[in-house]
């Protein structure tokens, strides 16, 4: 019988062990360095208000994928939900992502979706034709205006550099949209846990093959000699004791806060003027509307480079993050007992989706060359 380790009990982590379990003859031990299963989807009742709260911030699952929303309701019952986000800069509420409803407040406007598209054509700098990061990306599509309102401040603080610095890619993760659809996401299914996270990792991996250690910290110079195949999910470069130096990351955290009732009217607000010191501020009983509570908790959410103890959230991925990603990259292929998969260990900016999408074809092209007996 095969003996697996897997590194981590998100859901890289997660998603795999149970994939073994179920198709292969073998004990799969899970590892996990937190007190906790679900990596940072964790999720658990507070207890003063009794309102689910994800612990690690807002997690709204949405995918295009069919097979994938499908995969997790398996496991739990996604409820679907519509993320609605509201941005406050200068003493006023807006809608986002940018919309016509945004485009018509912010410039006095009463636009039809034809009239904004030619205005923000006519304001946006149409000099850059191939922008190489943020700040060109969002001068190109929006222009000055609206990017030094809704994005430059917010990305300042969320990003800890300038918009200069950072990849246009980050900026097409939001749509602009010139009628009044206001869903954050473009993705056709999203949704959130009926009864939080939680329960989706225990039911992956409550299985008889399977062994969860929590409080486990794992190094990469521990004996793992009684393994076939070692899983790591966590940064990269912990695994490597960190050789070439630390992958930057931003890190998150909360100042907590409860109230009676209704304290913001919405889940997220976010914060877009730079002297507000926190980026957005969330309040999770808006996540499960179909639920009652007196009480409400809400959370400011302030953003920082992650320092030794910290979390790490996103990665940075500035130009010397990815010199030594390179570096770390060319190590980890030349250790065929070893995988790296997930968000951490393959240092990208990924959704949930995309996680459990990556391991689930992981998974499967894994146990087909264990069936096959080729090396995948
Ligand atoms: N962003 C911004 N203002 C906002 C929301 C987002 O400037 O009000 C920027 C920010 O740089 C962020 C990026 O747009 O990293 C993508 O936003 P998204 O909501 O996808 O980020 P998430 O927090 O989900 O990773």
């Amino acid at each position: 019988m095969k003996k697996f380790l897997i590194v981590g009990a998100g859901f890289s982590g997660a998603v795999l062990a149970n994939e073994l379990a179920n198709n292969l003859h073998c004990t799969v031990d899970v590892l996990d360095e937190r007190e906790h299963i679900g990596g940072n989807c964790y999720t658990e009742r507070d207890k003063e208000t009794g309102v689910m709260v994800h612990t690690y911030g807002p997690h709204i699952f949405n995918t295009d994928r069919k097979d994938i929303w499908d995969y997790v309701n398996r496991f739990i019952e996604l409820v679907p939900y519509t993320n609605r986000v509201k941005a406050l800069y200068n003493g006023q509420v807006y809608s986002l992502p940018i919309n016509l409803h945004t485009i018509n407040q912010f410039f006095g406007k009463t636009f039809s979706p034809k009239e904004a598209k030619d205005f923000i054509v006519s304001i946006a700098d149409n000099s850059i034709e191939d922008p190489q990061n943020f700040e060109e990306q969002a001068m190109k599509f929006i222009g000055k205006d609206l990017y030094k309102a809704f994005f430059y401040g917010y990305t300042k603080k969320q990003w800890g550099c300038e918009p200069t610095e950072l990849p246009a890619a980050i900026l097409k993760r939001l749509p602009v949209r010139f009628n009044y659809n206001d869903n954050y996401y473009h993705t056709a299914y999203q949704g959130i846990p009926r009864d939080g996270y939680t329960l989706m990792f225990e039911k992956l991996l409550n299985h008889p093959s399977i062994t969860v250690k929590l409080n486990a910290k794992f190094d990469a110079s521990q004996d793992v000699s009684g393994y076939d195949h070692v899983f790591f999910t966590g940064p990269l470069d912990q695994y490597f004791n960190y050789k070439h130096g630390r992958l930057a990351y931003r890190t998150v955290y909360f100042e907590r806060g409860v109230d009676e009732g209704d304290y913001q009217g919405n889940a997220v607000i976010n914060y877009s003027n730079e002297d507000v010191p926190y980026t957005r501020v969330h309040e999770h009983k808006h996540f499960t509307p179909w639920e009652q509570h007196d009480k409400t908790v809400y959370f400011k959410e302030y953003s920082k480079e992650t320092g030794e103890e910290d979390i790490p959230y996103y990665p940075k991925r500035l130009a010397d993050d990815k010199a030594k990603l390179l570096q770390y990259r060319k190590e980890a292929e030349a250790l065929k007992s070893v995988s790296f998969l997930g968000r951490l260990a393959t240092y990208r900016y990924m959704d949930m989706h995309h996680v459990v999408g990556e391991a689930l074809d992981y998974a499967k092209q894994f146990v087909q060359s264990e069936t096959q007996g080729t090396t995948p």
